[in-house]
């Protein structure tokens, strides 16, 4: 199968019909309008195979994945989706390869009516780029600047699943209970779109969890000139965690654990409880697990309300 045929069957499973595309897949470029008064809001993400998934993953959750981690960063943003541009290199031209992969990106896709644009296919060791477009007014985009000492800190949805399915695969014997839940929860993340509009204006900082909270955080803290504290007894755990770990296992987790994808936003009190309540209406709550404060550094506190040693910081490519 050829460079043309393989673009052929992408386009064919992903399409997705927007208004706003003038011109998609085909031509030398995409031709897109972008609505008045909103800002282009553009992020990208590569994953590489054996680096950001195991070898032995699935192309449809390749196909998943690799698209909602692209989409979680717009809900960071508070961003609605629009458009996607998808650059494959694949060691060779497998038809059943792809298909599966393009079904994955496009179950994903047309939850959220994104229309794949564009793209480019190459031949090399298996590497997934994708870059993701959507609209924000300027004005109310979350950023990672706006956090002030009194905001409380939250986070949508729970953490851990996903590293604790990262350990399950890597010892299949770790964990007894719960295996696909975690798994699942690896491979196929959920972006907090709707919450991530829902913040919009909001929040005064957002991030998306995805190398570890402490790490995470951490970036908005620096961004903002101020620090966190965090309650390790508040941090929010999915019933399958909480089964299958005791405390003290399930720190780690969930302080230092990467690719949950839930958003982690700053908020003052006053905005706080009205919020809180919509986002349990929207499907997704969150959970307040600690404060801003002036001196810098994310801390967490223990039962106790001692200092936890944090775990080694989030994932660092190039780090010793
Ligand atoms: P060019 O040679 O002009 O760069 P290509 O031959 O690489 O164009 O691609 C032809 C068309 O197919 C372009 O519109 C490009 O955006 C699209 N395309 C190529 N690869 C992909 C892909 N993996 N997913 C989606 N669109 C793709
Ligand atoms: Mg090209």
């Amino acid at each position: 199968m050829a460079e043309f045929e393989l673009i052929d069957l992408i386009r064919t499973r992903c399409a997705v019909t927007r208004e706003d595309v003038r011109l998609g897949i085909g031509d030398d470029a995409a031709l897109l309008a972008v609505p008045a008064g909103q800002a282009l809001a553009v992020s990208t993400d590569t994953l590489v195979s054996g680096i950001h998934f195991p070898k032995s993953t699935l192309p449809s959750d390749i196909g998943w994945k690799s698209l909602a981690v692209n989409l979680s960063d717009l809900a960071a943003m508070g961003a609605a989706p629009a458009w996607a541009t998808l650059a494959l290199t694949l060691p060779q031209a497998d038809r059943e390869w792809v298909a599966a992969f393009a079904d994955g990106f496009a179950a994903l896709a047309r939850e959220f009516d994104l229309a794949l644009v564009g793209g480019d296919t190459t031949q090399g060791p298996l590497s997934i780029t994708v870059t993701v477009h959507g609209f924000v007014p300027e004005a109310l985009a979350l950023r990672r600047d706006g956090a002030k000492p009194g905001d409380g800190v939250f986070v949508t949805g729970t953490l851990g699943d996903a590293a604790a399915g990262l350990r399950l695969l890597e010892s299949p014997s770790a964990i007894g209970k719960g295996k696909e839940h975690f798994v699942a929860r690896l491979h196929r993340p959920t972006p907090r779109l709707a919450q991530g509009l829902l913040l919009r204006g909001r929040a005064h900082a957002c991030i998306d969890v995805s190398d570890g909270l402490v790490a995470d955080l951490g970036h908005v803290g620096k961004a903002s000139g101020v620090g966190a504290e965090i309650d390790l007894t508040l941090l929010p755990g999915s019933p399958a965690l909480r089964e299958a770990f005791a405390a003290a296992a399930r720190a780690p987790l969930q302080l230092a654990g990467g690719d949950d994808y839930e958003l982690c936003f700053t908020a003052p009190a006053t905005v706080a409880d009205a919020l809180l309540g919509e986002l349990a209406r929207s499907g997704c709550a969150a959970t307040r697990i600690g404060r801003i404060v002036a001196a810098p550094g994310v801390r967490v506190c223990d039962v106790h309300g001692r200092l936890h040693e944090p775990p080694r910081a989030g994932w660092q490519h190039f780090s010793p």
